[in-house]
């Protein structure tokens, strides 16, 4: 297995160690092929050397792109001449072979390092030289690849003992696809960083047109008062890559505020990393829960409440028993959900969770009995918010060419104090309660949202329809028997009287709506009819 050396081709970028190197190939008599600048520096020092493109019949051209991507080079590395076709094919081709190649690499990392510009970079890519070193690892049996310096003494010590023994080429072929491969993951990483790097300009030239659009309109007529800035820096740092976004094909990232204490400021306590659905569905649920006061729990699927309760009455654990009543409000839409906690996750609740396909549990804390036994499920994913955490202010949302900026919805009086009576009787305390949990849960729901509730939990939510009849249909139909004696909340008002209609029929016996139809007389004799009673808050909490 000893291959006697007599003919090597040399392609380095890194020029240490090679003139000894050449030296001492030539001193021994064996034939060296050389590219560009490689052949130069050989020259110079006064050896003999070929050029590759006296090889091919080729210059060397494109820059470089193209130097040795040859048939008249790969047949002579790839050659098996223990294969007497293999050796005749090359003898009828004119073609020489090779026993020894020594590459290494274009300096890619060094380049990216050097903060060179991307167009740079990327002629930093060696596409030529990897070719060569997979090659010759390949054809081991017949060819040594060198790939590192730290590997010259060697060679030369094998030239000098009359050639490669297989061993060694076994050796240097192991360590040339390990080169490869580390060079290509450097190259797909830096790829990644790039595509979000030139997110990042994207974002500033966003910023660029708000400042300009802003200069040109004028906000001199806002109010002292207004919350809007003239112009908006998003000052967000990029915290991680997510896996991608809403659909594989989509890439995706998060970016932090600095200063927030929101879901983006969440830590990351067990489970797979987060997605962009996990983050929205996140965000999504801690805002339901987090709208109570009292120990409350929403359950969150395409960033939409399937469930939302706070603790039923006399119980000893008041989060786990939130969530049971959040749970079972749809318990099949509770599957493979996000759960969002307005307390420290207790063990009877991670007890329950635990058996349940979930993929996400976000909460201010856990406990540790808890998350012992969270930590037992490999895929669920646990979020501790932070202590003090808030939701921001102003709600973005980009639309092409510009950002839309709202104050949030953070109105906070739910109490039926400032409510009137549109129809039937006034309702009693409990009744008043419900009312109270129903419209502040309807809040979380995207419109047209009605959601029924009983006891301070929900019991049936219809949400997303384009139209509130079907919304309470939907609502209705999930609830089933529970909707009897249930109290509904809407959105927004009923622009006719068939959506309440659903609701009546059903059994629902108190309502709580904003009112200011144009037909409001209709359905306040719907209601009056049923002999239901009926609340206008003046207040409406679309959620699109
Ligand atoms: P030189 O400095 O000798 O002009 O070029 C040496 C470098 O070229 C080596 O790093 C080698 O990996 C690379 N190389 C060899 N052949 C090719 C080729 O055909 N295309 C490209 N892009 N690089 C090559």
């Amino acid at each position: 297995d000893l291959v006697p050396i007599t003919r090597a081709l040399i392609s380095v970028s890194d020029k240490g160690g090679l003139l000894e190197l050449a030296g001492s190939l030539a001193a021994s008599g064996v034939e060296i092929v050389s590219t560009g600048s490689t052949a130069a520096t050989i020259r110079a020092a006064g050896h003999d050397v070929t050029d590759v493109s006296a090889v091919t019949g080729f210059p060397e051209s494109l820059d470089g792109r193209v130097k040795t991507l040859h048939p008249g080079v790969h047949a002579g590395i790839l050659a098996d001449l223990r294969l007497e076709s293999h050796e005749s094919q090359l003898n009828d081709l004119g073609i020489e072979a090779f026993q020894l190649v020594v590459v290494n690499l274009y300096p890619f990392v060094e380049t990216v390092e050097s903060g060179a510009e991307p167009a740079e970079v990327i002629e930093q890519i060696d596409i030529g030289g990897p070719a060569l070193v997979r090659a010759s690892a390949k054809n081991h049996a017949n060819v040594a690849i060198v790939v590192d310096p730290a590997n010259y003494g060697e060679i030369i010590d094998a030239v000098v003992a009359g050639g490669s023994t297989l061993k060694l080429r076994q050796k240097l072929a192991s360590l040339a696809f390990e080169h490869t491969a580390d060079y290509d993951l450097s190259v797909s990483a830096w790829f990644t960083e790039n595509v979000y790097d030139q997110w990042q300009d994207d974002v500033e030239i966003l910023e660029g047109d708000l400042m300009e659009d802003d200069d040109e309109t004028g906000d001199d007529d806002l109010p002292l008062d207004s919350p809007f800035p003239d112009g908006i820096m998003i000052e967000a740092e990029r915290d991680a890559i997510l896996r991608y976004g809403e659909n594989s094909h989509q890439a995706a990232a998060l970016y932090v505020g600095e200063g927030g204490r929101g879901i983006a400021q969440a830590v990351q306590l067990h489970g797979k990393e987060m997605s962009y659905n996990n983050y929205v569905d996140a965000d999504a649920a801690v805002r339901a829960a987090y709208d109570f006061s009292e120990p409350a729990v929403a359950i969150v699927k395409h960033s939409n409440p399937c469930g939302i309760a706070v603790a039923g009455p006399k119980t000893p654990d008041s989060i786990a028993s939130a969530h049971h009543r959040a749970h079972d409000c749809d318990s099949m839409s509770a599957f493979g959900g996000v759960i969002a906690a307005n307390r420290p996750v207790t063990l009877a609740m991670a007890e329950t969770v635990s058996h349940i396909f979930t993929e996400v549990l976000v909460a201010p804390g856990f406990e540790p009995e808890a998350l012992t036994v969270l930590m037992a499920k490999k895929n669920i994913r646990l979020l501790e918010l932070p202590e003090d955490y808030e939701r921001s202010s102003l709600e973005l949302r980009q639309i092409s060419g510009g950002l839309l900026v709202q104050q949030t919805d953070t109105f906070d009086d739910f109490s039926s104090e400032g409510w009137t009576l549109a129809a039937g009787p006034e309702a009693d305390a409990a009744t008043r309660a419900d009312l109270e949990f129903a419209w502040k849960a309807c809040r979380s729901v995207k419109s047209n949202a009605i959601l029924l509730a009983h006891a301070g939990a929900s019991v049936g939510v219809g949400m997303g329809q384009v139209n509130r009849v079907d919304s309470c249909h939907l609502a209705v139909s999930r609830a089933g028997d529970r909707a009897e004696g249930s109290v509904a909340a809407s959105d927004a008002f009923f622009p006719f009287a068939d959506g309440l209609q659903v609701l009546l029929d059903a059994g629902v016996t108190a309502v709580v709506q904003p009112g200011g139809s144009v037909r409001d007389e209709e359905v306040i004799a719907a209601a009056n009819e049923a002999g239901v009673t009926m609340y206008f808050t003046g207040e409406r909490h679309f959620f699109h």
